[in-house]
């Protein structure tokens, strides 16, 4: 086969099951509202929850950082780009998070990626859940263990995959706060299970970390647990982008031996860091800002049910209306958009086939006239 004919052969597939992507070239963006082709836009699909990403706190902290560090890093952590921005951070982090170390990485695709592959090796099995994100389920394939997925937030399937003991190591993941569901994991059952078989907890909380728990620490806080290995990643509530793997002395040692990602990749720019620590003190005293969100969801959702909608069970920023086919799902994205509201549809592959949606995304940053205006246009549509 040419390569041509490779190509095209791929891209018709892709449009005649209506799961052709592309990408949108947005001209401002302040977690509320977002500007595309001058036209303005309620932006429910930003994972921007707490508003943080134009704080000008944060901004001053980057802009100083630059002024202070230069722009970027100048190489991997292992030569030079490991600076005193980075080891203060991630000291705070381990401080805020109550372990002892904490890892930086330039983003969450690359710290699950580097975390899997550097622990997981042949005789070693991992058992994740089912709608794991992406990142966790290509590192799992790529690291040669044996990747089990156990039914979604379901312990006792869970069990099942314990029972048989392993030749080597086992390695539980799951996340926090899904990222196409908004549904929690149930971390106090899994992680029994897992400290009862050995295995190790590693917990992804992208979606959980500064909105959930006490000044912010996430999903686990508020389940009082504590996995050997918990990812916090930058990129949602801290409005910027990174990540960070919290441990034990012994595994982030072993981690600076053996994660390529740390080895092999220019660090995060340091003047990152130092907004990234701004952005953590502004999350530590952000309950005002987690109360707000908690009263959009509240609202959202109960007025979503008086005008008949089948919501997502969730109780988080992410409140998906699961429409199911693919096309129909666009429909209503594009209405939405007609109606000033941006919501992203969200198509397999990136969810289960048959399970299209509009991952709707609610933030402080919104007001609640425009959560009104949200449901309206919904309403309007389903009366359609
Ligand atoms: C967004 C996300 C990631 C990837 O993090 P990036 O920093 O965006 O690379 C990993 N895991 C989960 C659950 C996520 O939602």
């Amino acid at each position: 086969m040419s390569w041509q004919s490779f190509i095209q052969a791929e891209l018709k597939q892709r449009q005649q099951n209506a799961i052709w992507r592309k990408r949108t070239c947005v001209e401002h963006n302040t977690g509320r509202e977002l500007q595309v082709d001058g036209h303005q836009y309620l932006n429910f699909s930003g994972n921007d929850y707490l508003g943080l990403s134009h704080h000008p706190k944060v901004i001053e902290a980057w802009q100083q950082g630059a002024a202070q560090y230069g722009t970027g890093s100048g190489g991997s952590g292992h030569v030079t780009g490991f600076s005193r921005a980075h080891y203060q951070l991630e000291n705070a982090l381990s401080e805020w998070l109550g372990y002892p170390r904490a890892l930086l990485f330039i983003s969450g695709f690359a710290a699950n990626q580097a975390v899997i592959t550097a622990l997981m090796t042949q005789d070693d099995r991992i058992l994740a859940d089912k709608l794991s994100h992406a990142s966790i389920l290509e590192a799992a394939m790529l690291s040669r263990a044996t990747l089990r997925r156990f039914t979604h937030n379901n312990p006792l399937s869970l069990e099942k995959l314990l029972a048989p003991p392993a030749k080597g190591k086992t390695l539980v993941i799951t996340e926090g706060v899904f990222s196409m569901d908004g549904d929690c994991a149930p971390l106090t059952e899994l992680q029994r299970l897992a400290t009862q078989h050995n295995a190790w907890l590693m917990v992804d909380d992208a979606h959980g970390i500064g909105v959930r728990g006490r000044e912010g620490r996430g999903s686990c806080d508020v389940d009082g647990i504590k996995p050997e290995l918990l990812i916090v990643t930058f990129g949602k509530a801290f409005g910027l982008s990174g990540a960070a793997v919290l441990c034990d002395e012994a595994t982030a040692d072993y981690f600076i031996q053996a994660a390529r990602h740390l080895i092999y990749s220019t660090s995060m720019p340091p003047a990152q860091a130092i907004a990234l620590s701004a952005a953590l003190q502004q999350i530590r005293n952000a309950d005002g800002e987690r109360e707000r969100l908690n009263q959009h969801i509240a609202y959202f959702r109960k007025n979503s049910q008086l005008s008949g909608m089948q919501l997502a069970n969730s109780s988080m920023a992410i409140q998906p209306l699961i429409v199911g086919d693919n096309d129909d799902s666009i429909q209503l994205s594009n209405y939405l958009r007609q109606k000033g509201l941006w919501v992203q549809a969200i198509r397999p592959p990136t969810v289960p086939p048959g399970s299209a949606r509009l991952r709707i995304t609610l933030s402080a940053a919104h007001r609640q006239q425009d959560i009104d205006q949200l449901l309206e246009a919904l309403h309007g549509f389903a009366i359609k």
